[in-house]
């Protein structure tokens, strides 16, 4: 399915709670605050159903909140992965729980993971995460490469006077374990959650430099034309880093669907607002051409450039 930009959607971003265990200073809770209960198990896995045969789509990333604190997460991966109809099944978390989970994931049919990263030092890992758990992750990253949920992507959100010192550490440390590291620039947190940009303000580091310098330096670049026109650059230690830059490029490029945990159906990160909760719509056993309409009117409010 297609927006009226002619942005075919093809994956989709799936939250299954809202609850956290850490508090990120930058957090843009996946762009919206849930209004209702969350989506049970069953409702879960018949949106993706519905989702997957409407938008002819096969992939699908579970997210948060923190995926892995909901209780019934293997389960839900389970249902998804038996539906057969998604050949990409991922999930991005903090990792606290993967050293406990990674297993039963990737046996319920999980494929791969982001994991959230952003420093190798204790002391920034808990101003950035507010959390005292990096030694648990990293047992963790070792642990779903040792079952087999790759490729891994870390996910680091490079802030001002923070991480943007640890840009070297980060790519020798992919490279040593065949880690893909995400470089993903700060972006606003949504208008639904905040309207204050201090933050930002204080914060956003320009990635443009690096990327510049990846371009010389890479023995590859490859552009994913899919996912918001990301840079993936391979560099001469064979560690591999992707780019995730907030504006023109990224939106043009967007081909994402969001759905939030209690059923809000929406189109773009910024803009929650103009999404549709099918809670209700689930209960009534719609014909999927209802469906294809619902989802077709919720796909038509993504604008160019939010
Ligand atoms: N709890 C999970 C985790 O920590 O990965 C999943 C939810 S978290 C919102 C997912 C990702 O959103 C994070 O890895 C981070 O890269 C990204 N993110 C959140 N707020 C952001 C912001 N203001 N700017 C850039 N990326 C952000």
């Amino acid at each position: 399915m297609k927006d009226n930009c002619n942005r075919e959607i093809k994956h989709i971003r799936f939250s299954v709670t809202s609850n956290c265990n850490y508090n990120c200073i930058y957090c843009d809770r996946e762009g919206f605050i849930p209004k209702t209960t969350e989506l049970s198990v069953d409702e879960i896995t018949q949106l993706c159903r519905i989702l997957a045969q409407v938008l002819k789509v096969t992939k699908i990333k579970f997210t948060g909140g923190e995926p892995l604190l909901r209780e019934e997460i293997v389960e839900i991966i389970r249902n998804v992965s038996d539906l057969q109809l998604y050949k990409d099944i991922s999930m991005t978390t903090n990792g606290v729980y993967l050293f406990e989970k990674a297993q039963d994931l990737f046996d319920a049919g999980l494929n791969r993971i982001n994991v959230s990263l952003g420093t190798l030092k204790p002391d920034i890992y808990k101003k950035i995460y507010g959390s005292d758990s990096l030694e648990i992750v990293l047992k963790g990253l070792q642990k779903a490469k040792k079952v087999g949920l790759i490729p891994i992507k870390l996910n680091y959100v490079v802030l001002k006077g923070i991480n943007d010192q640890e840009i070297n550490d980060l790519v020798n440390f992919c490279a040593e374990n065949e880690f893909i590291l995400q470089l993903i620039e700060l972006h606003k947190v949504p208008r639904s959650i905040s309207q204050d940009n201090a933050f930002y303000d204080k914060y956003y580091f320009d990635v443009m430099p690096l990327i510049e310098e990846f371009e010389r330096k890479a023995t590859n670049i490859e552009v994913r034309g899919n996912m918001q026109n990301r840079k993936v650059f391979t560099l001469p230690n064979s560690a591999k880093v992707e780019t995730i830059t907030p504006g023109h490029e990224f939106c043009m490029g967007c081909t994402k669907i969001r759905v939030g945990c209690d059923g809000n159906l929406f189109g773009c990160l910024f803009r929650s607002e103009l999404g549709t909760n099918v809670k209700e719509a689930l209960k009534n056993n719609h014909s999927l051409s209802m469906y294809e309409k619902i989802v077709k009117q919720v796909v038509d409010t993504r604008e160019p450039y939010y």
